[in-house]
Parts: structure tokens; C-alpha cells; sequence
């Protein structure tokens, strides 16, 4: 077992100064090894069989054609991935769903917002069909307000046109609100709006050592939040 701990520490979060908390979900909230195994495992394994090429070949492919379009709207498209790749990676979710699951106490984290009274609501880049496969496998959906897919708001979170248009969909004060993501990019991008209270989930999967960013409060499980100032 892991303790819980704070990696890049600055100050922990002061809950009676926050209204709105955003999440994300793959890596904050749900464990990436689910993702990080899909895109880098056993996609190369079944494109290699189709083309006939070694795993390596596959995977270098494959994330040539995941980077050229890194930062837009498709790259987390699974239907732009299953007609680019010729292989139904929708079904692929549904096949592999018995992997998704949370990362350790992230249930726990959700209902303690939910007894502190604050608006949650799940921010991600992920499509609504792969949103659709998680939510019916972890139940997520009933522990947070809403759920937004970056088609909603049509950008990506690390885009700094995401942010004032989140902001008009969902109306949060970003002075008082909370965002947490694994992604350094998406947490400069919040950090340049003025989102003020920012974490980074520095365990995104459970099959990896964490990762640290030293610029934010960067922690591994949900317990230092849960030390800072509860609302009054
Ligand atoms: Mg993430």
C-alpha cells in the first residue's frame, strides 16, 4: 500500500473559498491504465495482426498518427480512431470495459464534495462514446452534477480557447473555483484563465510510478485534499 501524499506541495486547498470544482476524469478520477493500455497495447497488437507487422511497427504507426493530431478534437474521437485505423475501437471499449474502474478513493473524494455542498462537475477531453462506456462500467455520472465532453464545449482543456467557453456553458466563478487534472498542459491552460485553485493528480495509473510536477500542488491520492479547510 501507498500513502497518500503531496508531491510539489505549495498550500492545500481552503474549501469555504471554492463554489465550483472541476474534474477530470482519465487519470484524475478513473485509472488510466485502462487508457495507456488500450492505445499503446492492445491496439498496436490487433492493428500488427491486420497489416501484418511486428508489435513495434504497429505501435510506431500508431502513435505517429496519435501525435498528428494531438491537441484537436480527434485525437480522443473513437469514431475519427475506428475509421483512421479500420478497426472498431467503440467495441474495443465495450470488451475491455472489465479494466475501467476508479483510481483508490476517488469515491470517497466525490462524496465528500457532495457533503461539503459544492457544484462537481466531471471536465474532459474524452469523446461521449467513450464517456457512455465508463460511466455505464463505474457508475460515475451519480456521484458529480454533470459530466462535459470537450465536443460540448469544442475545444480541448489544454487549448486556451476551452476555458472562457467552458465558463459560459457551465457559469463558474473561475476566482472560486477547483480543477484537478493529470495533464501539465491543460493545468497551465486553467492557470493562464484564472482558474485559482489548481492540483495535479500525480498518479494517473495505478500501474506506474507518479510523476510529479513541482509548479502545482501535485499529489498522489485524494487524502491531502481532504486536509485542507473544510467550509464552515
Ligand atoms: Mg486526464
Amino acid at each position: 500500500m501507498t500513502q497518500d501524499s503531496v508531491l510539489g506541495s505549495q498550500h492545500f486547498p481552503d474549501w469555504s473559498q471554492i463554489d465550483d470544482v472541476l474534474l477530470d476524469m482519465d487519470g484524475t478520477l478513473l485509472d488510466r491504465h485502462f487508457d495507456n493500455f488500450f492505445f499503446e497495447e492492445e491496439l498496436p497488437r490487433r492493428y500488427a495482426v491486420l497489416h501484418s507487422l511486428s508489435f513495434d511497427e504497429a505501435r510506431d504507426r500508431l502513435m505517429t498518427m496519435y501525435r498528428s493530431v494531438e491537441g484537436e478534437l480527434a485525437w480522443t474521437d473513437l469514431n475519427y480512431w475506428t475509421r483512421r485505423v479500420g478497426i472498431d475501437v467503440v467495441a474495443m471499449h465495450k470488451e475491455l470495459n472489465h479494466m475501467i474502474g476508479f483510481l483508490p478513493g476517488a469515491e470517497d473524494f466525490l462524496l465528500s464534495l457532495r457533503r461539503y455542498g459544492k457544484r462537481v462537475t466531471i471536465i474532459t477531453n474524452a469523446h461521449s462514446t467513450g464517456v457512455s462506456v465508463k460511466v455505464a462500467k463505474t457508475g460515475l455520472d451519480q456521484y458529480v452534477d454533470r459530466i462535459v465532453d470537450a465536443f460540448e464545449v469544442g475545444y480541448l482543456k489544454m487549448r486556451p480557447e476551452y476555458w472562457p467557453n467552458c465558463q459560459r456553458l457551465l457559469g463558474f466563478d473561475p476566482a472560486r473555483s477547483f480543477f484537478m487534472d493529470d495533464d501539465e498542459g491543460c493545468l497551465i491552460a486553467a492557470q493562464a484563465f484564472g482558474v485559482a485553485h489548481l492540483v495535479h493528480s500525480a498518479r494517473s495509473s495505478s500501474q506506474l510510478p507518479p510523476v510529479p510536477l513541482p509548479q502545482f500542488l501535485s499529489i498522489t491520492g485524494f487524502a491531502p485534499l481532504l486536509n485542507g479547510r473544510l467550509p464552515g
